[in-house]
């Protein structure tokens, strides 16, 4: 794993989440009781479960020690009740999962392959390709990261979850940085450019909303959390003034609402 995603990655975890304590404990005045400690923590490597069928993680010593540094961040923000595995290994596909039954998150190592292949295609420098990489992973793992909060602490979701937890990875991801704005640009970018070819039905049943409409609701988000820093995106047509409009009500309802299901949940 590149270190420079990780470095970002426990950076933008902290940051948001100290920031996010502040804005998130907004709906939640009034409702001070103290909170119980988690029994559980983030944690890096295979699941107990997992453990006795002998799974062996094809990790490197370095990507266990940036997941570590991840989930000590994750454990000073989030009260867990149970544990819950963070990873990397060979999956046999260009993906990326949460397992409720076992409780890990798996990042696969096709995934960062794939993501340098298509964005080597995408940008002739190799450094913002590299960048584009680590965005796009960073982002998918905050994803993933929301279907574990949403399981671990059974949260309601009305809409289709796979929509909801892209919000949530906006919303950390946009931290209200210039470096911010530009991973989650990135991590739209990695739904566009994948090639779906011709749509058959499946495109249409799939829990996940099409590459391109994933784009444009990250894009909506991010447009629409500060409309007149990133302006551009409307002035250069990257995000249709149609759509545009409503991105700011869009941006507020999401926040308001991840900040409403999370603020039980997290230390201050
Ligand atoms: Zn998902």
């Amino acid at each position: 794993m590149n270190p420079n995603f990780t470095s970002r990655l426990v950076a933008l975890t902290l940051a948001t989440f100290v920031v996010a304590c502040g804005i998130y404990a907004l709906p939640l005045v009034g409702l001070t009781q103290s909170k119980p400690a988690g029994k559980g923590n983030f944690k890096v490597g295979v699941s107990p479960l997992r453990q006795k069928k002998n799974v062996r993680l094809k990790m490197t010593a370095e990507d266990r020690q940036a997941l570590q540094a991840v989930a000590n961040d994750l454990n000073k923000v989030f009260i867990l009740p149970q544990d819950v595995y963070l990873s990397m290994d060979d999956c046999g596909e260009a993906n990326a999962f949460y397992d409720p039954s076992t409780k890990e998150i798996i990042m696969c190592t096709e995934l960062i392959k794939y993501f340098e292949q298509a964005f080597a295609k995408e940008f002739e420098d190799k450094e913002e390709a590299a960048e584009a990489v680590d965005d796009s992973t960073m982002f998918v793992f905050f994803h993933e990261l929301g279907h574990a909060l949403i399981d671990i602490y059974d949260l309601p979701v009305t809409g289709r979850e796979e929509d909801a937890v892209d919000q949530l990875s906006t919303l950390i991801v946009a931290d209200g940085s210039e470096e911010g704005a530009a991973s989650v640009f990135n991590g739209a970018l990695s739904f566009a450019i994948t090639d779906e070819g011709d749509l058959d039905d499946s495109a249409f049943w799939d829990e996940h909303s099409l590459g391109r409409q994933r784009f444009y609701n990250i894009i909506c988000l991010l447009y629409g959390q500060d409309p007149k820093t990133h302006k551009d995106l409307v002035n250069d047509e990257v995000l249709p003034q149609a759509r545009a409009q409503r991105c700011p009500s869009e941006y507020q309802r999401a926040e308001k609402a991840w900040g409403a299901l999370l603020s039980p949940h997290l230390k201050n």
